[in-house]
């Protein structure tokens, strides 16, 4: 297996950018699978499984989940794919998860290819993520727990942007407009070094 075959891409933004949609239509156009420490969470609660009632109190605070739990997560699933062609959306959101992922990466041969960051205003992402609370009821989509993702993610995430900057893998897509343009524009950045 040559280290062609292996693919992966991040993507990467605050709350409210638009990662999840834009990863699902991704992850199809190029053959990757998704991979959402969000939803993978989401489907512990869910489940009600011991983690996942951990987790939703975490979650519900607007606070990350502790990197462990997340690398172990993430590992499993790496671990079971060959080659590894994988879109993750969500992860790494911490240095210490951002390293961990070179990490188990470079164990495989594969390393990141891309880390594509959308960006929105924040009074827009606030809006949309009010919108979606009134449409789907997530729980931690109220203002406060919004007001606090926010600020973990300028904290915590923000930082790793130039981490891939200085790798000269960060492509930055402005994500604003209808999921179509952005899309386009998404391909568009990726396109441009790899078919
Ligand atoms: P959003 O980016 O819209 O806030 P996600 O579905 O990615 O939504 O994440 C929801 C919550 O799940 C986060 O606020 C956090 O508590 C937890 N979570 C998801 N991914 C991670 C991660 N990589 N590290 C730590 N916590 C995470």
């Amino acid at each position: 297996m040559t280290d062609r075959d292996h693919e992966v891409v991040l993507l990467m933004g605050p709350p409210g950018a638009g990662k999840g949609t834009q990863a699902n239509l991704l992850a199809s156009e190029r053959g990757l699978e998704q991979l959402s420490t969000g939803a993978m969470l989401r489907a512990h609660v869910q489940g009600g499984t011991e983690l996942g009632k951990r987790a939703k109190i975490i979650m519900d605070s607007g606070a990350l989940v502790s990197d462990d739990i997340i690398i172990d997560m993430v590992r499993a699933e790496l671990d079971r794919m060959r080659p590894i062609r994988v879109l993750l959306d969500g992860f790494p959101r911490t240095t210490v998860q951002a390293e961990a992922l070179d990490a188990l990466l470079a164990s495989f041969g594969a390393g990141i290819d891309s880390a594509i960051e959308l960006v929105v205003p924040e009074s827009e992402l606030v809006r949309r993520l009010l919108g979606r609370a009134a449409a789907e009821g997530r729980s931690d989509d109220n203002e406060d727990t919004i007001r606090t993702r926010m600020r973990v993610y300028l904290d915590q995430t923000r930082p790793l942007l130039d981490y891939y900057a200085v790798q000269g893998k960060l492509r930055s897509v402005d994500g604003i407009g209808t999921t179509g343009e952005v899309f386009d524009r998404v391909v568009g950045a990726l396109g441009a070094e790899r078919a």
